[in-house]
């Protein structure tokens, strides 16, 4: 089967694994990946073990596909903020993509829509990749306003973006019920939703642009599920939390979108 584009499969780390562990980490992932030409591959660590990986990787052959991701940033671009985080100063360190609004944000962090539109406009402005991460309650697909809860999370996050830095974005959907839960959403339903996003990204920026941007699947994705997930049309692959800390899970997944590609 053919996909048409290529897979993107990201570890979130979240608060795990300190830049003393990370090297093994990388280097057991890569080693257990081996050649996968066909995914695109993120890591994104927490702020501290940014340069271990990135050090780690500029060490690895065929780690080319290897991508540094940030979890997080303040979207100014220096001064008054303390414990924040800029987008340069991640650029500095290699990183290529930033996740924005994971639901950890929005309800730990306080984060509303406004901040992540600004946080989406501003990663497009110095060249990161935002990957926006929206997602229903269970109370709100009980209540079947699902689709209308990530509409209105997609057009307040990508409000004032033009058609041509449109083709930059990832849009992640993570039902929230579904993260660290164990409890994945049914490939079927996931690509209902994403097919849903993929009519309003048509809607914003067109047919074109909406058929290149990359609709990650994120919710207690492992290996023994991702295969059906990802052979859905609209799935153009995953965000992965707890099994991103497991190189052989996580190699696991990579592998397997890598098969499905040829
Ligand atoms: C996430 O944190 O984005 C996530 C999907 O976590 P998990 O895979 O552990 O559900």
């Amino acid at each position: 089967m053919s996909k048409r584009k290529r897979y993107l499969i990201a570890g979130n780390w979240k608060m795990n694994i300190s830049s003393s562990d990370a090297r093994e980490l990388v280097v057991d992932i890569a080693g257990k990946v081996g050649k996968v030409p066909k995914v695109d591959v993120l890591i994104c660590p927490p702020f501290t073990s940014i340069p271990e990986v990135k050090n780690s990787l500029s060490s690895l052959a065929g780690a080319e596909s290897i991508f540094l991701g940030a979890q997080n940033f303040y979207p100014e671009k220096n001064g008054a903020y303390t414990g924040e985080i800029s987008a340069i100063m991640l650029r500095e360190l290699g990183v290529s993509h930033v996740i924005i609004g994971h639901s950890e944000r929005r309800t730990l962090f306080g984060e509303d829509d406004g901040l992540l539109n600004k946080k989406v406009l501003y990663a497009l402005g110095t060249n990161l990749i935002p990957i926006l991460c929206v997602g229903e309650t269970f109370e709100q697909r009980k209540n079947g306003r699902e689709v209308q809860v990530i509409a209105g999370q997609l057009k307040s996050g990508l409000r004032g973006i033009f058609q041509t830095e449109a083709k930059k974005l990832v849009i992640a959907y993570e039902p929230v019920w579904a993260i660290g839960t164990g409890e994945t959403a049914v490939p079927e339903v996931v690509q209902k939703m994403h097919l849903s996003i993929r009519e309003l990204l048509r809607e914003l920026f067109g047919p074109k642009t909406a058929a290149s941007i990359k609709i990650l699947y994120g919710g207690s994705m492992k290996a023994d599920n991702c295969k059906s997930l990802l052979q859905e049309n609209d799935i153009d692959g995953g965000l992965i939390g707890g099994a991103s800390l497991q190189a052989t899970s996580f190699a696991d997944i990579i592998k397997i979108a890598n098969e499905l590609s040829e």
